[in-house]
């Protein structure tokens, strides 16, 4: 049987990621992964007739310049992004406008803007930890007091974070967020560079993938992992009929996956953290929508389109027009569109909730776009309960999120955007995939028997 140094469950950009670390840093790795395919959450499937489908928008903050795009340079690799996202148009119930326009700030909120903004340039990550347990809403109410300076912060956070409500954003995570786009900014352009790669989101967990197999690791797919055993030292994994053993382990898999594939006979875990992770499950970000192909674009403009909130439902509406970023997405003129909303949980499994919201929408997007519904050649709906790991509310983000290691069980390591990491969804995830694969690496060269 051959021995690996490091086995790896799970091949989404976190799992690749630490595989693709390892293997380049000479160890040798083994990724078992469920699906027949990589990419977990951030995949595309192609269609007939030219079309491209990512698992819903899949817009990189920051683009090049990301922590995904680090990631990939460490294995050697690049890929092309897509133009720019160049800004965020808000839609007042009748007619879309710029944020300028939608806010009109006054010279005195714009300047308390300005001042805050400085603010957060400058903070250092001590001052972000901080912040890390205080909520938006807190936060403005101490600091803030111009309303429409303070709404401008509840739309921001809600487009960065998928939360629909200020006493769930944290503000450490909105602060770094907004700190990081700022520093990718372009003129004019409020939306952090944030891009999307050429050819789709598989592009880059594929181009991840085929790093990993140069390097000389190992990747096991259609592969689900039915058990992984904590002992001292050692951990036995379950899949199927296979059964491995290894001194370490990276669940690169979000807690909702992770949770209930441990079992620990010798009592090795801290007591409660199997429950803390179990009740964690549901603080999460949730999204309800649908996905379209249309014979022509809705819009042509390169922007994000968002409503704070959709007239007679109480809930955001982001749209994003794939191909006025990345045309190589569908057939010569036409467009894919991600129209969805964010929403908790609870409103994301009620069916009748879900019904009456998509209808509502349908019904928004004919006053949007009128007209709309004869270029539509296909659309299909979904929700999806865990979109971007654990929400960044307030005591989850930062140092407070569930670290890539465990004292109390050496060898056994998480990676992915569940865990120590900043950022939107998938940088978090290759933050966690550096951290984690720098911890291994740390703990190897302390232990003289490797
Ligand atoms: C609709 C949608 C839209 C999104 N939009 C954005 C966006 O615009 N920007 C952004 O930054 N992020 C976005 N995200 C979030 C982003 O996709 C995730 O943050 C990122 O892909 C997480 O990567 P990961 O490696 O941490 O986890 P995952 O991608 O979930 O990878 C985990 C892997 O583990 C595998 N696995 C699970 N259980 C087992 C098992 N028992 N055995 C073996 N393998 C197993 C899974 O199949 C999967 O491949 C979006 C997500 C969704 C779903």
């Amino acid at each position: 049987m051959k021995e690996f140094d490091v086995i790896i469950v799970g091949a989404g950009i976190a799992g690749l990621g630490v595989a693709g670390l390892l293997q380049k840093a000479g160890l040798k790795t083994l990724l078992l992964e469920k699906s027949k395919t990589p990419g977990g959450r951030s995949k595309t499937k192609e269609v007939p007739g030219g079309w491209k489908i990512d698992t819903g928008i899949h817009a990189v903050d920051g683009g090049d310049k990301s922590a995904v795009a680090e990631l990939l340079r460490k294995v050697g690799k690049t890929i092309k992004w897509s133009r720019p996202i160049e800004g965020n148009k808000l839609f007042d119930g009748s007619k879309w406008m710029t944020m300028e326009q939608y806010f009109n700030f006054s010279d005195a909120e714009k300047k308390m803007l300005g001042e805050l903004e400085n603010k957060f340039a400058n903070m250092t990550e001590a001052e972000i930890d901080k912040l890390d347990s205080v909520s938006l809403t807190d936060y403005i109410k101490e600091n803030i007091t111009s309303p429409k300076v303070a709404e401008f912060f509840q739309v921001t956070g809600m487009v960065q974070s998928t939360l629909i409500n200020a006493d769930e954003i944290s503000m450490g995570e909105l602060i770094y967020i907004y700190r990081e786009d700022m520093r990718h900014r372009s003129a004019g352009n409020n939306m952090g560079n944030a891009r999307m790669p050429v050819g789709g989101i598989g592009v880059l967990t594929g181009t991840q993938a085929a790093a990993v197999t140069e390097l000389g690791g190992q990747i096991e797919f259609g592969t689900p992992v039915e058990k992984v055993e904590l002992g001292r030292n050692s951990f036995i994994i379950k899949a199927g009929n296979n059964e491995y053993q290894t001194k370490k382990v990276v669940l690169a898999l979000p807690i909702w996956n992770m949770a209930s594939l441990i079992s620990d006979p010798s009592g090795l875990l801290p007591k409660g953290w199997l429950d803390r992770m179990k009740s964690l499950h549901d603080t999460t970000s949730c999204s309800m929508g649908y996905t379209m192909g249309l014979n022509k674009p809705l819009f042509t403009e390169p922007v994000y389109l968002s409503a704070w909130r959709v007239p007679g439902l109480g809930l955001p509406l982001q749209i994003l027009g794939h191909t006025n970023f990345d045309e190589t997405m569908a057939p010569p003129g036409h467009m894919i569109a991600f129209i969805g909303t964010p929403c908790t949980p609870t409103q994301c499994r009620d069916e009748k909730f879900r019904k009456a919201s998509l209808a509502k929408f349908w019904e928004v997007l004919g006053v949007m776009f009128p007209g709309f519904e004869e270029t539509v050649v296909w659309k299909f709906d979904g929700f999806l309960v865990g979109i971007d790991g654990l929400a960044r509310s307030p005591g989850l983000t930062g140092k407070l999120r569930p670290p890539v290691f465990m004292k109390e069980v050496p060898g056994l390591y998480f990676a992915g955007d569940c865990y120590t990491g900043r950022g939107v969804g998938m940088n978090a995830a290759s933050n966690s995939a550096m951290i984690c694969a720098g911890k291994i690496l740390a703990d190897l060269q302390h232990q003289p028997s490797h």
